[in-house]
């Protein structure tokens, strides 16, 4: 066994010495038997929540209802979920209810794929009652029973299909591809923050083209907020060789090729229920983006956009110009970097100081002033120094 898997040993053998089962599960076990880089260890215990609070001294309640309890052990922490089944599932969403079991075997029988349902015991043992790890050697992916019934339970399934799709570089077994093409309008009922979860993730995945391609052949893409009528700005995408980008500039890439501006990116970014402080970089970006396509940076929108919105734009202009070159991102964050000031509160004069030079009180000629000095220095016409920017301010007075 290998790390994060050792540290958390001694969580499954604490609730085994209260007399429970404990088991690694789900995500992690699927990424080790991959080789991949393990994310989080989950953890499923058949003891109940109650009985997980009652065995560690620090746990946060962090889903009780679906049995989940986050268990804080040795400064790092672990999701500690009771074996449970979902009964009866209302509008293919969530289950209604979740009935706590004892066996791990129905625990397994509940989750999404085969690849999903293998377990691993404190010795490194594998569970594995439904050939997941077949699946995992033959780059499948599988639902674990009956695909119709498995999508009809929880369409949020269909999603999460097509995002291993583009991290794992999988492909879908024939009826669970079919099943989802038969099924994927269900994907209207499922709410838009499970779709976002998702879709990032399917966004940042390396084969993410591979999934675009499987969204748009089986309509997926028409069950997502606004991207009903887009299927060309999907192909767009494809069109372009995508490189080492985070999730706000694949964001901004997918807004650029769905050529909207203003006030149809705000509604867009926002029927994706995307936080404020992101929707507001994306449209940072895709600002100066397009100026950036117009012309060269300006040593004002070097100074006003910032290295990171700089970064952001410039790999984004090597995207869309099919330039692999990291030159010219150097060249324009070096041009960042020698800026004489990299924000209004560095000048070496403020509006007290301003005031008294002039004899005069506030008003909208201190901005106006300061403005002027700022593109002064800017254009490096005078140095950001106290004694310099009076001399120069007197002067032009005088003219
Ligand atoms: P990641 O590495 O992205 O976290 P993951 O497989 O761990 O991938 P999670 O969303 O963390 O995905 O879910 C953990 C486990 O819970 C899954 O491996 C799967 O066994 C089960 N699971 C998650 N979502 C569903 C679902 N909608 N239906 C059935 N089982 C699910
Ligand atoms: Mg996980």
């Amino acid at each position: 066994m290998i790390e994060p898997f050792l540290s958390a040993v001694p969580v499954l053998k604490k609730l085994e010495d209260a007399g429970f089962e404990a088991y690694f599960v789900g995500g992690s076990v699927r990424d080790y038997l991959l080789e991949r880089r393990i994310s989080d260890v989950d953890i499923a215990t058949s003891a109940t929540p109650d009985e997980v609070k009652e065995i560690f001294t620090k746990t946060v309640d962090i889903g009780i209802e679906h049995g989940t309890v986050l268990v804080i052990y040795r400064n790092r922490s672990y999701e500690v979920t009771t074996f449970r089944t979902e009964a009866e599932y209302k509008d293919f969403r969530r289950p209604k209810e979740v009935f706590f079991i004892r066996s791990l075997n129905e625990d397994l029988m509940r989750r999404d794929f085969t690849m999903n349902a293998i377990a691993m015991d404190n010795s490194g043992q594998i569970i594995d009652p439904f050939a997941g790890q077949t699946a995992i050697k033959e780059k499948i992916i599988r639902t674990v029973g009956n695909a119709t019934d498995r999508f009809q339970e929880d369409a949020l399934r269909m999603m999460r299909a097509v995002r291993f799709v583009s991290q794992l570089s999988f492909d879908m077994e024939e009826n669970t591809k079919k099943a989802l093409i038969e099924l994927v309008p269900l994907l209207e009922n499922i709410a838009i923050e499970r779709k976002r979860v998702e879709f990032e993730k399917l966004l940042l995945g390396s084969n993410r083209k591979k999934a675009i391609r499987i969204m748009l052949e089986t309509s997926l893409y028409a069950y997502l907020p606004s991207l009903k009528n887009n299927k060309d700005s999907l192909e767009e995408i494809l069109s372009y060789e995508l490189q080492d980008l985070a999730i706000h500039e694949m964001w901004s890439l997918l807004v650029f090729c769905l050529k909207y501006k203003g006030k149809q990116m705000e509604t867009f970014l926002r029927n994706w229920r995307l936080p404020l402080k992101e929707i507001r970089e994306i449209q940072l970006i895709l600002f100066y983006l397009h100026k950036r396509l117009e012309q060269e940076w300006t040593v004002y929108d070097l100074y006003t956009s910032g290295s990171t919105i700089i970064l952001s734009v410039e790999k984004l202009y090597q995207v869309l110009k099919g330039n692999k070159e990291n030159e010219t991102i150097q060249k324009w964050l070096n041009l960042y970097e020698d800026l004489p000031i990299k924000n209004r509160s560095e000048i070496d004069v403020n509006g007290v100081e301003l005031m008294a030079w002039f004899n005069q009180k506030g008003g909208p000629w201190l901005k106006e002033t300061l403005f002027t000095i700022e593109q002064a220095i800017l254009d490096r016409k005078i140095v950001n120094d106290k004694r310099k920017i009076k001399e120069w301010l007197m002067e032009c007075n005088q003219n």
